[in-house]
């Protein structure tokens, strides 16, 4: 998954329980009731072919030939997830993300079955937008043409950089000439929209190769970037590198030069910067209008907005979260449990209080780069809230800006944005 949301905290969970069933219990009579529509769904598929060095995505690096055996258990399973649901739910999603892992490593006539089910259920008939995360190097046209003829159109590419030394670093186990063959196939399939994701504050990276990077992308017309700064999460092997001294963070002036030199250079080509680390293409895909501001904004993930404005979600899949009006949780990160039991049992549940679920829609919407609108500050935010004072201060010391319609980040605020809009939690 490419975007980054609050972790849940079970402290706040008001049901807090080691048996998953008295979770499930709980959302079936308050999260469920009335069947509230769900607007985005997403597929997590947990299996990769290596566990690179920064990752901690629940995924599982396993030999080929387990990981085949495990996938058709895992889609049945998983199917049976959906249709629970969709019993619970109406799901009428708008959009379909499918990540993981590595959804690409899923044998086709596992996608024909999963996709068959889901148009059968009814799921595909409103979408109007249909990401699949893919590896550059596990990519045939064979699955490409399959998901095109069944809707698919996005592509996510996980390029993170296109130089071998920094691929390396990172743990990839693709060269830099799989992104561009992939890119090539993509588009030959017909699939509309490509988005590559990448990666600065690698260890060992410059400035220079930053541009570099930055060249290499653009070269190849994507219509959408996530660019995301290193973090250094708990339990992965590049934080116990870095604790053991194998490899040194970026100075965080260089890292913030980075940022500034992204921001720039994607503006000058024509991207509009509408998330902290996301771009879109102004103009959408290759043909387009660009006067058109409906086929401008289709380049947009509309899927990640869906997370960003609190819309009503569902994850399925191991370690999937989903948010359903203010009530979130989340899947147990746990292939074994997941496929021994009849529902998937939950590891994290919580029900904000309203004065931190107003925190949290502030700190998502704040994201985008369109920031808050006002009139929805001032129909939500009570007249005795501190954070009226929280943003006056912000806007005095330059890192928000009020506009006639919309709080918003200011460019320094952009550099600092987690310290900026944690404080209006
Ligand atoms: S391919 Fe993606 S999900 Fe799999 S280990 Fe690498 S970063 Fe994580």
């Amino acid at each position: 998954m490419t975007v980054s949301l609050p972790k849940l905290t079970p402290e706040l969970s008001d049901v807090a329980s080691d048996d998953p069933s008295v979770e499930e219990k709980v959302l079936q009579e308050r999260a469920f009731v009335d069947m509230p529509g769900v607007h985005g769904l997403y597929v997590h598929v947990p299996f990769c072919v290596h566990k690179c060095g920064y990752c901690d995505f629940y995924s599982l690096a396993e030999p080929s030939d387990l990981a085949t055996d495990r996938q058709q258990v895992f889609v049945e399973t998983m199917l049976k997830e959906i249709h629970r649901r969709a019993a619970q739910v109406r799901l009428e999603p708008t959009t379909v993300f499918v990540g993981g892992g590595t959804p690409s490593l899923l044998r086709p006539d596992l996608w024909q079955l999963l996709l068959d089910d889901l148009a059968e259920l009814g799921v595909l008939d409103r979408i109007v937008e249909f990401t699949v995360e893919a590896n550059p190097e596990i990519v045939t046209d064979d699955l490409l043409a399959l998901l095109a003829a069944r809707g698919v159109n996005r592509i996510s590419l996980g390029a993170q950089s296109f130089s071998t030394e920094l691929l390396q670093v990172l743990e990839r186990s693709h060269d830099p000439v799989s992104v561009a063959n992939a890119v090539t196939r993509i588009r030959r399939a017909g699939i509309e929209l490509v988005n590559l994701d990448l990666i600065f504050g690698i260890p060992g990276q410059t400035l220079k190769m930053v541009g570099d990077d930055l060249d290499a992308a653009l070269a190849l017309e994507p219509d959408h970037l996530s660019y995301y700064s290193l973090i250094y999460e708990p339990n992965t092997a590049m934080t116990q590198h870095l604790r053991a001294g194998r490899i040194q963070r970026v100075d965080e002036q260089i890292e913030r030069d980075m940022f500034a030199m992204i921001i720039d250079c994607l503006a000058e080509a024509g991207f509009e910067h509408y998330e902290i680390s996301n771009w879109a293409k102004a103009g959408g895909p290759p043909g387009a209008n660009d006067a058109d501001e409906s086929t401008r904004t289709k380049t947009v993930c509309l899927h990640n907005l869906q997370y960003w404005t609190n819309a009503n979600w569902l994850g399925v899949g191991p370690s999937a979260a989903s948010h359903i009006n203010g009530y979130r949780w989340k899947n147990a990160p746990h292939i074994g449990q997941y496929l021994g039991s009849l529902s998937p049992p939950i590891a994290d549940y919580e029900h904000l209080p309203p004065a931190r679920y107003l925190g949290e829609v502030l700190m998502l919407r704040l994201r985008l780069l369109e920031g808050v609108p006002c009139d929805w500050l001032d129909a939500n935010l009570p007249a005795d809230d501190p954070r009226w004072q929280t943003i006056e201060h912000l806007v005095q010391i330059g890192m928000l800006k009020r506009t006639h319609s919309h709080v918003r980040l200011t460019r320094a605020g952009l550099f600092i944005a987690d310290e900026v809009v944690g404080r209006l939690l």
